[in-house]
């Protein structure tokens, strides 16, 4: 009983030592967090952190982290993602475009980027604000998500999920964003109920409701990709 108890932690020992190594950067000695803010965000297990922006609604919030969490289980059985509500996020005068009155998608994501340099640990703006980004030559043009693809960082924006019917599809955009942040693009099999799929008039998310065995299979090879 005791060499079988002594093999079990032998195990053990082995799985936290191959997370540690994996996650990057042992420890987080090195790691120099922009903000005081957000220090102590760098822990030792796969996480996504919900950084609201000011008066974001506490309800949506706290249901969108329910759902993601759901979501999340249900595609990863082992390495699984913990999601947790994280500090408010300030925004900035700055970061607003004037001509569209929206603030600047990639203005909010670089400073979400500089939070974490751990590839498990990601870190979401949420917000009811406009963000817009440049797409196809065309500056301010307003997105519901933005992220780094693969990276750890990401926006989602309320804004254009204000009535009730569109407000219950918002952890789908969550979810889409958070797969891009794991390196995943379109849904290449073009499969209707695929979170990744985009149709062509585009983005919708009435009938999406997982990830197709094509995505998942994307996914399910070795995801710990190298951030820089
Ligand atoms: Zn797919």
């Amino acid at each position: 009983m005791k060499s079988l108890c002594s093999l079990f932690l032998c195990i053990f020992l082995l799985l936290a030592a191959g997370c540690s190594l994996n996650g990057g950067t042992p420890q987080d000695s090195t790691l120099k967090a922009p903000d005081d803010d957000f220090q102590g965000y760098n822990t030792p297990r796969n996480e996504v952190f919900l950084h609201p922006t000011p008066n974001f609604p506490a309800a949506c919030l706290a249901a969108l982290k329910e759902e993601l969490q759901h979501h999340l289980d249900e595609i990863y059985i082992v390495d699984r993602y913990i999601v947790a509500i994280g500090k408010e996020f300030q925004l900035v005068e700055s970061d607003i475009d004037s001509s569209t009155h929206s603030f600047r998608a990639e203005n909010l994501l670089l400073k979400a980027d500089q939070y974490s340099n751990r590839n498990d640990v990601i870190h979401f703006i949420v917000t009811d604000r406009k963000i817009s980004t440049t797409l196809y030559g065309h500056n301010g043009a307003i997105v519901e998500g933005f992220s780094t693809c693969p990276g750890n960082a990401a926006i989602i924006s309320s804004h254009t999920f204000q009535n009730g019917k569109k407000q219950a599809h918002f952890w789908k955009l969550a979810m889409r964003e958070f797969l891009h942040t794991r390196g995943l693009t379109r849904c290449a099999k073009n499969v209707p109920t695929c979170l990744m799929y985009r149709s062509p008039e585009g983005a919708s998310y009435a009938g999406k409701k997982e990830l197709c065995p094509s995505c998942l299979s994307i996914l399910a090879a070795p995801t710990k990709i190298a951030h820089d």
